[in-house]
C-alpha cells in the first residue's frame, strides 16, 4: 500500500464512520423529540446493530493495521492528517487497554445506573442509587488504571474531557473563582434584590416558539442548515457533519426567559459546529474540540451578548409584538434586571450568570475527594449539603434537589463538571480580545451579529478539533489564559447592577 492509497482509504473510512454516526444521530433525536411513545425498543434494536457495526469499524483489524502504517508515515502527512491519525489511534488504543468482559460490564452497569438514577431521583431515595454509584466510581477508577497507570485517575478523566486539564489547573482556577465570587454573592445577597416579575406570567408555547426562531436568526444561524426541536433538557447534536445541526428547547409557559436563553445557549453550540471549516467535512475533525471551548462559545451568546442591555433592547420590539398584553407595563432595563437577577439556589441547570460557578465547584470538590479517597460515597449526601451551605449559603432540603439532580454521574460523566465552569471564564477573556477590534455594543444595537461571528469563525469555530483545546485557545487570545478576566467582568457587571 502506498501513502497515496492509505489517505484514500482513510478518506474512505471516516466518511464510513460518520454515516453511521449520521444514522445514529438521527434516531436518538427523533426518539427524544417526535417519536410516538412505543417506539423505544424499535428504535434500540437499530441503535445496537449500528453501534456495534461501527464498532467493529473503528477497532478492526484493518482500521488498525491502515492508522498505524499512516502513523509511521508521519512524515509523508500534513498537520490535519496527523491530527486525524493521532485522535483515532489514541481511541483505539484506549479501548484496546481496557479488557474485553471489562468493557461489557461497563456498558451493563451504564445502563442499571441510569435507570436507577432516574427512580432515585423521582422518589428521592439515595440509598438505592449509592450501591451504584459505588460501582461507578470505583471501576471508573479501574479503567483510569488501565488507560494511564502512571496518572492519578482524576487527572486522567478531567484530562478525557479537555485535554490538558488536571487538578492543579483545577486548583488554581477554582480557588481564583471561590476567592472572587463568594464575597461579591454575599454583597449581592446583603443588597436590595432585582425584580424580576416581568419575565413571569403566561407566554403561550406557540408564540414562544416564533421567538425562538427569531433568536435563531438574529445571532446569525443558517436555518437551511440548523433545525429546533423540544425535549426535556435542551441539548444540541450534529448529524453526520456540520452541514446539519439540531437544537432543542424547553417552553415553560410562565417564564419566556427560560426557553429563550436555552435557545441562545445552544445557539451558541450550533454555531460552533456550523462554523467547522467546510475541508474538515466529514473527518473525525468536524465538531467541536471540547467541552470547554464549546462552552465558551454557548455562555458567550446566551450570558455575555443574550443577557447585555444592548441585546435586550435589540429584541425588545419583537417581545413586544409576540406578548403586548404580558409586557405592556416593561421596559427594556427592567427585562434586563429580571434576566440578571443573582440568587443562591439549589439547582445548577437554572442556576444564574453569577452562581453558576459555584454549583460546578461543589461537584468538583467531591468528584476530587472521591477519587482520593477521602470521601465515601455514603457519605456524599450529607458533604454535598455542608458545601451547598458553605458556598451558596443553602439549605438543601432533599436530595432529589441536592446530590441526585445531576445525570453526570449516572451516565459515567466523572471529570466533566469543570467544562461548564472553564467555558465561562475562556468566554470572557474571548470577549475583552474580540473587543479590541470588533465593535461588540455597536453590532448588538445595530442586530449585526457578522463581525461577533466573523471572529469566533476565524478564531475558534474554523478549526473543528484540529488544534488542542489550550492551544486553541491561547492562540486565539494571544496571551495565557487568565480566569481574573471573568471574575472582573462579574464584578463590574453584578455591581453595577446592585449599585455597591
Ligand atoms: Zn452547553
Amino acid at each position: 500500500m502506498t501513502v497515496i492509497e492509505a489517505k484514500e482509504k482513510l478518506t474512505a473510512l471516516q466518511a464510513k464512520l460518520s454515516a453511521y454516526g449520521h444514522a445514529s444521530g438521527i434516531l436518538y433525536y427523533d426518539g427524544v423529540t417526535t417519536a410516538p411513545k412505543g417506539t423505544a425498543a424499535n428504535r434500540a434494536q437499530a441503535l445496537a446493530v449500528l453501534s456495534e457495526e461501527s464498532y467493529k469499524l473503528t477497532t478492526g483489524e484493518e482500521t488498525v493495521a491502515l492508522l498505524e502504517f499512516l502513523d509511521e508515515h508521519k512524515d509523508e502527512l500534513d498537520a490535519t492528517e496527523q491530527r486525524i491519525v493521532f485522535l483515532m489511534l489514541k481511541d483505539i488504543r484506549q479501548m484496546q487497554k481496557i479488557p474485553m468482559e471489562e468493557y461489557i460490564e461497563l456498558q451493563r452497569l451504564m445502563v442499571e445506573a441510569s435507570d436507577v438514577w432516574h427512580t432515585a431521583k423521582e422518589t428521592n431515595d439515595f440509598p438505592l442509587f449509592e450501591p451504584l454509584l459505588e460501582k461507578v466510581f470505583a471501576f471508573y477508577k479501574k479503567i483510569a488504571g488501565y488507560c494511564a497507570p502512571e496518572k492519578d485517575p482524576y487527572d486522567y478523566w478531567l484530562g478525557e474531557f479537555e485535554d490538558g486539564l488536571d487538578k492543579a489547573r483545577c486548583e488554581e482556577f477554582f480557588s481564583t473563582l471561590r476567592s472572587r465570587i463568594v464575597p461579591l454573592l454575599q454583597k449581592v445577597s446583603a443588597a436590595k434584590q432585582l425584580d424580576d416579575s416581568c419575565i413571569h406570567g403566561s407566554f403561550p408555547a406557540a408564540l414562544q416558539d416564533e421567538l425562538s426562531r427569531y433568536l435563531m436568526e438574529t445571532i446569525g444561524i443558517d436555518m437551511a442548515h440548523c433545525g429546533l426541536g423540544t425535549t426535556e433538557h435542551p441539548f444540541t447534536t450534529s448529524l453526520g457533519s456540520h452541514y446539519d445541526v439540531r437544537i432543542t428547547t424547553k417552553y415553560q409557559e410562565d417564564n419566556f426567559a427560560s426557553s429563550m436563553y436555552s435557545v441562545i445557549h445552544e445557539g451558541g453550540h450550533a454555531l460552533y459546529e456550523l462554523g467547522v471549516d467546510d475541508s474538515m467535512a466529514y473527518t473525525v475533525l468536524d465538531g467541536g474540540v471540547s467541552m470547554g471551548i464549546h462552552e465558551s462559545q454557548s455562555r458567550f451568546y446566551e450570558n455575555l451578548l443574550g443577557r447585555s442591555l444592548e441585546f435586550i433592547t435589540l429584541i425588545f420590539p419583537k417581545l413586544q409584538e409576540l406578548f403586548p398584553e404580558q409586557l405592556k407595563d416593561c421596559t427594556p432595563e427592567d427585562i434586563y434586571r429580571a434576566v440578571n437577577r443573582a440568587e443562591p439556589s439549589l439547582i445548577r441547570t437554572e442556576a444564574d450568570e453569577l452562581t453558576y460557578c459555584l454549583h460546578v465547584m461543589v461537584r468538583y470538590e467531591l468528584e476530587k475527594r472521591i477519587f482520593a479517597g477521602e470521601l465515601s460515597v455514603h457519605d456524599l449526601p450529607a458533604e454535598w449539603n455542608r458545601l451547598y451551605k458553605e458556598y451558596l449559603g443553602v439549605d438543601v432540603p432533599d436530595d432529589t434537589r441536592g446530590v441526585l439532580q445531576d445525570s453526570h454521574w449516572s451516565g459515567g460523566n466523572i471529570g466533566y463538571f469543570p467544562s461548564y465552569a472553564l467555558g465561562s471564564a475562556y468566554g470572557a477573556q474571548l470577549m475583552r480580545k474580540m473587543r479590541e477590534t470588533v465593535d461588540v455594543d455597536e453590532c448588538l444595537r445595530s442586530g449585526n451579529f457578522e463581525p461577533i461571528n466573523a471572529w469566533n469563525r476565524e478564531n475558534i469555530w474554523k478549526y473543528g478539533s484540529l488544534r488542542k483545546p489550550m492551544e486553541l485557545l491561547e492562540t486565539a487570545l494571544g496571551e495565557k489564559f487568565d480566569p481574573t478576566v471573568y471574575t472582573d467582568y462579574l464584578e463590574k457587571k453584578f455591581s453595577a447592577l446592585y449599585g455597591f
